[in-house]
């Protein structure tokens, strides 16, 4: 691991989540780590338009809130 704050935040089972904007919906939400697929996953849960973001092993992210646009 490398030093320095990860841009992960982590909830009281472990888990690692980012914040995200969704702006499908204007709504903020949280998606997870998959340890098994090497990104994050969720869904907006007003509309529930699946998203995900791919991490580099090396780089992590690069930052703790991401806004996704619709149809990217
Ligand atoms: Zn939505």
């Amino acid at each position: 691991m490398e030093h320095g704050t990860p841009p992960e935040e982590r909830n009281q089972r472990g888990r690692k989540f980012i914040g995200v904007m969704f702006e499908c919906c204007s709504i903020y939400g949280r998606v997870y780590y998959s340890e098994s697929k090497k990104g994050y996953f969720g869904a907006c849960p007003m509309c529930h338009r699946k998203v995900n973001v791919k991490v580099d092993p090396e780089k992590g992210v690069d930052a703790r809130f991401f806004r996704l646009k619709p149809g990217s």
